[in-house]
């Protein structure tokens, strides 16, 4: 059975006032309803004024998705009766979206893009004691409300709910290279799914916020679908809830039509003209985007496509914090080597990302140049990386600390000196010609002084007291 999902992506872009007011969108750490104002508490007579930012950012979005900028663009008014739109009505763009078509590859897939549109974010509901269906009550937070949202549909596309998450990581990417989100703001990214089964009815999942999310609410859906056409039931044409605590997707209204909104023409904001300027302007200063970066990385700094491909995808940040890294240490092979093997996977262990640790170029840098200079072997390096990630400490103080410096050759020797004479018997096979005694008394070596000496190293000195005795 073939599932077919099309996608609504509500991004919150980043811009320092809401879109048609002067309040702050900083709102994560406020208390309720005071970053308001009458313009986006609805209040009668005031009027709303658009933030240019918010239009310059959809534009770049536009552009980034190869659909085609309206010259002129309006604004409508979308009618519901619902609290957390203050004014009754939400201030969006129906008729005339800010860009039409496009697509964005998902490996060799095109995923269409239908449209981009600017709009406002109404206000967050905080349901108490239960959830959307049988909360006590509901409490509402205007600080959210006229903040500028961009709304990203895709045509439906895409075929499975591995290729929506895909979709979506390299959507954001995309989005964190423009710079006009914040991927790690509180519900920066919502999403509203359309998911049907073999051409039947669409069903709509509402306002899923996270990746991982959407991974869950997709998979409920298809399998319910699925579960339901495999036992002749039908499927109803409506708008479900997903609840990230339980994974499960419940009925939440059917469908309504966006006719059924009653949208009019927003009389307050006249037809605004982009000009050609602008978005010529905007064409001509695009910052590179993830494909391009990946290209770049292999060609500038010799790494392979693979790894390029790990750096680039893992965040902006983690590719930033890569080329830091080559400004800092010259073989930016080396570099990729050991952040793409060791360091991507103490991260990962340690279920952090980049922006939750504490590394620096300065103090990765300084582990690499640490088993250049002999201070450290490469065996304690990669055990080294792990305390390393997780504290966040200088290698070098983790090993001055630990006391885990190799050991001067002059001490290593006597450290072989003992051993050798410990072991009279590894000796004489040794001498006898079982030369695989010299490895025996190698290990002991490596043993006794644990990972303060390189292996070469104590093989030479272990090969050297064996001839002069
Ligand atoms: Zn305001």
């Amino acid at each position: 059975m073939k599932a077919t999902i099309g996608l609504e992506i509500h991004v919150q872009l980043k811009t320092q006032s809401k879109l048609f007011c002067s309040c702050t969108t900083d709102i994560d750490d406020i208390e309720p309803n005071t970053a308001v104002c009458p313009i986006c508490l609805g209040y009668p007579g005031s009027k709303p004024k658009l933030n240019k930012k918010a239009i310059e950012h959809g534009i770049t979005i536009g552009i980034a998705l190869e659909s085609s900028i309206k010259p002129v663009i309006r604004f409508s008014r979308k009618n519901y009766f619902y609290p957390d739109m203050a004014k009754n009505y939400q201030i969006t763009q129906y008729e005339v979206p800010l860009a039409e078509g496009g697509y964005l590859m998902v490996g060799d897939h095109r995923i269409g893009i239908t449209r981009v549109h600017i709009e406002e974010d109404p206000a967050k509901l905080v349901h108490v004691g239960g959830g959307i269906t049988n909360a006590r009550e509901t409490l509402i937070d205007y600080n959210r409300a006229g903040v500028p949202l961009v709304e990203i549909v895709t045509e439906p596309d895409i075929t499975s709910t591995e290729e929506a998450r895909d979709f979506l990581k390299k959507l954001s990417l995309i989005l964190e290279h423009l710079g006009v989100y914040d991927p790690s703001g509180e519900g920066s990214l919502r999403v509203d799914a359309n998911v049907s089964i073999d051409g039947g009815n669409r069903v709509e999942v509402k306002n899923i916020t996270g990746f991982r999310n959407v991974e869950k609410a997709l998979n409920y859906e298809v399998v319910r679908q699925r579960s339901a056409v495999n036992m002749g039931l039908p499927i109803v044409r409506e708008t479900r809830h997903f609840d990230a605590e339980t994974g499960v997707t419940s009925t939440l209204r059917l469908k309504e039509q966006e006719e059924d909104y009653g949208y009019i023409a927003e009389p307050d904001l006249t037809q605004i003209h982009l000009g050609v300027d602008l978005v010529g302007g905007l064409r001509a200063s695009m910052p590179e985007l993830p494909d391009q970066r990946i290209q770049r990385l292999v060609d500038r700094y010799g790494i392979t496509r693979f790894q390029s491909d790990i750096i680039v995808n893992t965040g902006l940040r983690m590719s930033v914090f890569y080329e830091k890294c080559c400004e800092l240490y010259s073989n930016s092979k080396t570099v990729a080597n050991w952040l793409v093997t060791y360091l991507l996977k103490s991260l990962n262990y340690e279920g952090m990302s980049l922006e939750e640790s504490k590394i620096s170029p300065e103090t990765f840098t300084e582990l690499l140049t640490m088993m250049d200079d002999g201070t450290i072997s490469e065996r304690l390096a990669k055990e080294l990386i792990k305390d390393y990630v997780k504290t966040g400490k200088s290698p070098r103080k983790l090993v001055e600390e630990k006391n885990l410096a190799l050991l001067p050759v002059d001490e290593l020797r006597v450290v072989v000196g003992e051993i050798v004479s410990e072991n009279p018997q590894a000796v004489a096979d040794y001498r006898s010609g079982k030369t695989k005694a010299a490895e025996y008394l190698i290990g002991q070596v490596l043993r006794k002084v644990r990972a303060r000496a390189a292996a070469n190293t104590v093989r030479e000195l272990v090969l050297e007291a064996l001839k002069e005795n």
